[in-house]
């Protein structure tokens, strides 16, 4: 499935009119950041491997951060007739042979993005474990704290739910800083919290607001990526190069641990490790490429 990324394909994406300026697409690479480029360009570095970085691909075609790599593969699932769909992808009912595979300079995670709505292994564990629950509520007042595209689109399609994003600089619909949120006390029945307290400093503050603006009988989903090391990985003097190779991503600020369920604790919160992937029919794992690993932080007041 490896596919060269061939001029052909590139235009096809690219569409055949224009220049792109490469800073809407969040090229870190200092080469190329900020210059304008035309198709010809674009494929030429690419083809060289120099470009590189994460940059978000027109929002019609995907919707989420790719790096070029898993660019190369999304297109090719894209444009190729594939074989055998055996995975779907319950959002967005995408069917084909494998999800994209991640990169990062030091990681590569096989068959995990949805090529057509952008969704992880863990939005889609998440899918199942709501959908469940969700339909128990009369009326379920909920915050999406960095929502994805995915779950955004999930949780509007439920009549009973309303629905809030926040975000501190990507688009939502309120811009909020995690660490100070304005939102009243106890004021939410659902938060959903995916892969951000990683990036936040103070990120005890951000557990403290996260139980602040829960409602009592309310429960949140707070999921940070966790290494299998029981204490979190944390040193505010590491580089960008570290925080790549040690931590997972540059943005991290650190690794958590198994005993992140204890900092959540520390909070206030009644936290249920649910190894929620096991409660699903076998072939589900392979089925809609979820990580039979995963475990669900639900996260209560009592
Ligand atoms: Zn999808």
């Amino acid at each position: 499935m490896h596919m060269k990324l061939t001029e052909n394909i590139i235009i096809k994406v690219l569409g055949r009119r224009g220049r792109l300026k490469v800073d809407e697409f969040r090229v870190r690479h200092d080469l190329v950041k900020g210059k304008f480029f035309t198709k010809k360009n674009i494929i030429t570095l690419f083809l060289q491997n120099k470009l590189y970085g994460r940059f978000i691909l027109p929002k019609q075609i995907y919707g989420q951060i790719y790096s070029w790599k898993e660019c190369n593969d999304a297109i090719f699932l894209k444009f190729k007739n594939i074989n055998g769909k055996r995975r779907t992808c319950p959002f967005c009912g995408w069917r084909g042979k494998i999800f994209v595979t991640f990169h990062s300079k030091y990681n590569k995670i096989i068959n995990n993005g949805c090529p057509k709505c952008g969704s992880f292994p863990r939005h889609r564990l998440q899918y199942f474990y709501l959908k469940k629950k969700l339909s128990n509520y009369k009326e379920i007042n909920t915050l999406n704290i960095a929502p994805e595209k995915c779950m955004e689109k999930f949780l509007q399609s439920y009549k009973n739910i309303k629905y809030i994003s926040c975000d501190i600089k990507a688009k939502a619909m309120l811009k909020e800083d995690i660490t100070r949120l304005t939102f009243k006390e106890k004021q939410f029945d659902l938060i959903i919290c995916n892969h951000v307290l990683e990036h936040i400093l103070e990120d005890k503050k951000a557990i403290r607001e996260l139980f602040r603006v829960l409602k009592k009988d309310g429960f949140a989903i707070i999921q940070v990526p966790i290494s299998n090391t029981y204490k979190t990985q944390e040193n505010i003097r590491f580089t960008e190069e570290q925080r790549e190779r040690i931590y997972g991503l540059s943005d991290h600020v650190r690794y958590y641990g198994l005993d992140f369920k204890k900092r959540l604790e520390k909070a206030g919160f009644k936290v249920k490790v649910d190894k929620f992937a096991n409660k699903l029919p076998k072939k589900y794992i392979d089925k809609y490429g979820l990580d039979s690993t995963e475990k669900i932080y639900v996260c209560k007041k009592d």
